[in-house]
């Protein structure tokens, strides 16, 4: 049975990512070799990660003056790496779910953190608006997209400091103006490639103004002045990522890729805003990801979550299960997830409050 894939990450390739990938490892560009067994030093692989960064630049749209980062360690690696690199004395982040909460707590290993803004009350249910960034921060940190709430922020922010952002789980869905900001980072198994490798753009005239030593592995300009090849990078997730960026390009870029996500965002809210049975868990409409759409029985119905899930499970549907620390479902729609496959989800929503 076709499998209709919403896991929350890893999560959905493109058939073109996994093919390829797996081409690649039987015979990696006509070397006779697998991708698995090269040497990351060899020409081919060289030449892998070189179009693989020109292609970061080219559909992000990213100006002079950044430098495209692949890294091991994830993107919870990142919560430190980044304010060992740029925190000097102060920065400011807002909070607004897990991922952003763990981010907090490793800047503060580095210097004073002024948390602007908090929806943790609320269950991190909603975005907070009215918050101040002090102009003095060293920068402000935010989360695109909370995978696990199901809430964005879609429009880059204005602060009168650096900006940099988190954007594991939805970068590649929106053009992003990269004028503004001074360093996002993602880890690659949303929306780009197999878990292991950790997509970091970092303008370079940001670096160099914290007067700590910094190890050399969590110095950003040890990979800047290595080409990411200071030590092994992760050679399958990159070589994956090149996969997944070539269809990209293929399907015309980020404005092509947001109008899908768009689409299949609007086709499942809808049929949760038109259900008795079900309702979203994010309480200002304004808020709702396109990426990760959460949501949960009513209580009427409550009992029936389970039955749900098994009942979607007949169906080929996997992975709607919500975070463990929220319950209810979770339907991912990243990228690679066909439109299809949500209309498939919408009918078995409205076959199962049919037949309760
Ligand atoms: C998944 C996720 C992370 C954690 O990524 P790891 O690569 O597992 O460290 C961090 N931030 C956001 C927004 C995420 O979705």
């Amino acid at each position: 049975m076709k499998k209709h894939n919403f896991y929350a990450g890893p999560s959905i390739l493109s058939e073109y990512t996994i093919q390829n990938t797996a081409d690649a490892i039987l015979n990696f560009a006509d070397t006779g070799l697998s991708v698995l067994e090269v040497s990351h030093r060899s020409k081919e692989f060289q030449a892998v990660i070189d179009e693989a960064t020109a292609l970061v630049k080219e559909i992000l749209d990213i100006p002079e003056g950044f430098s495209v980062l692949w890294l091991g360690g994830g993107a919870s690696m990142q919560f430190c790496m980044l304010p060992y690199n740029l925190l000097a004395r102060k920065a400011a982040y807002i909070d607004t779910g897990t991922w952003a909460a763990n981010a907090i707590k490793e800047a503060r290993l580095f210097g004073e953190v002024d948390v602007v803004a908090s929806s943790k009350e609320a269950g991190y249910t909603y975005i907070p608006k009215d918050f101040t960034v002090p102009a003095d921060a060293d920068y402000f940190h935010y989360t695109s997209n909370n995978t696990i709430y199901g809430t964005e922020i879609r429009t880059d922010p204005k602060v009168p400091c650096r900006l940099v952002a988190d954007m594991s789980s939805d970068i590649f869905s929106r053009p992003i103006d990269f004028s503004l900001y001074d360093a996002i980072y993602a880890g690659a198994q949303k929306n780009l490639a197999p878990a292991g490798v950790t997509l970091v753009i970092v303008r370079d005239e940001a670096l160099g103004h914290v007067d700590r030593p910094i190890p050399t592995m969590l110095d950003y300009r040890t990979h800047i002045k290595k080409g990411s090849m200071f030590n092994t990078p992760p050679v399958l997730p990159i070589f994956s990522a090149l996969q997944t960026l070539r269809y990209y390009k293929q399907l015309g870029g980020l404005k092509e890729l947001e109008r899908r996500d768009l689409e299949k965002a609007a086709v499942l809210y809808g049929a949760i805003d038109d259900s008795k049975m079900f309702t979203g868990t994010v309480t200002d409409p304004a808020d709702r990801s396109i990426m990760n759409v959460t949501f949960v029985m009513t209580p009427e119905y409550k009992e029936l979550e389970a039955d749900f899930v098994s009942f979607c499970a007949a169906r080929g549907i996997v992975g709607i299960k919500g975070h463990r620390s929220v319950g209810g479902f979770r339907a991912s729609l990243y990228n690679a997830l066909p439109l299809e496959s949500v209309k498939v989800l919408v009918e078995a929503m409205h076959d199962f409050e049919t037949t309760h």
